[in-house]
């Protein structure tokens, strides 16, 4: 196994593929103020093995579609499904965020944690605009800048992953500039990066490397994730995952 694969492979095992926490899957959902009675449409983009598409299932009565690249990662959301009893709530679509086969206006809520910079933030609230009801909600989680100056080290790093980094205000500025109006933000804690993600990541090293013979693939793996974990601890003032909920409004 190499590359993508493997990199799956680390993941698959995992709750979550990105940090977060059911409690702010739950704040972010009273920020968007929809009822949690009424038959709701939701699609989670980017779900992994479905953190956010269970949590949200709990709590609403919804049909949700939870979309991802990954059948691995699909595969574990449906089993995670089956044991919770929510296999009437939760359908799974393997597909890009780039190429969604749906119809316009047709979600009350476009859900999507830690994964839209896959496609970048701005082409990605472009695209999703037009699948929203009028007055529908989107709800996405995405790296944000939290000061105004950074140490050129953490700077340095994030604009080579992803140039689109930036802080919540310019986050914001670019969903009012395409028809979104901004309704609610929060700041991830640390908790939702060390606890939920980052131990979890450490205590599957060993058994990933010698699952893996400890090849020169799956040891660049562990490394790169160890680089990540401590520029995160160097750092963590400096930025986190912002959580922006906003409503679809006229262009
Ligand atoms: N929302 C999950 C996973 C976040 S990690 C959680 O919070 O745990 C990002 C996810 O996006 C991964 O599962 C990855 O497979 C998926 N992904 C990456 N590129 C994608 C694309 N173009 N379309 C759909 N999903 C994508």
């Amino acid at each position: 196994m190499q590359g993508l694969e493997l990199l799956v492979d680390f993941h698959v095992g995992a709750e979550r593929q990105g940090p977060g926490g059911e409690a702010e899957t739950l704040k972010a959902l009273d920020l968007a103020n929809v009822s949690r009675e009424s038959p709701l449409k939701i699609v989670d983009l980017g779900c992994g093995t479905g953190a956010s598409t269970l949590t949200l299932a709990k709590h609403l009565n919804a049909q949700i579609t939870a979309v991802d690249l990954f059948p691995e990662f699909l595969d574990q959301l449906m089993k995670r499904r089956d044991s919770q009893g929510l296999v009437d709530q939760i359908s799974t679509l393997k597909c890009s965020m780039e190429t969604l086969p749906f119809e316009k206006d047709q979600f009350d809520i476009i859900w999507s944690e830690g994964a839209i910079y896959n496609i970048g933030f701005k082409r990605g609230i472009e695209l999703l605009w037009g699948f929203l009801k009028p007055g529908g909600k989107l709800v996405l989680s995405e790296i944000t800048w939290l000061t105004n100056k950074r140490p050129s080290e953490i700077e340095k790093h994030w604009h080579e992953e992803y140039p689109e980094v930036g802080m919540a205000s310019e986050k914001m500025g670019i969903l009012e500039a395409n028809g979104y109006s901004p309704e609610g933000y929060f700041v991830l804690p640390e908790r939702c990066w060390l606890d939920n993600y980052y131990d979890p990541i450490e205590s599957r090293f060993e058994d990933f490397l010698s699952r893996h013979g400890n090849s020169e693939s799956a040891t660049e793996i562990v490394e790169s994730e160890r680089k990540e974990i401590a520029l995160y601890k160097k750092y963590r003032q400096y930025f986190s995952y912002g959580f922006y909920i906003a409503r679809k409004c006229q262009k």
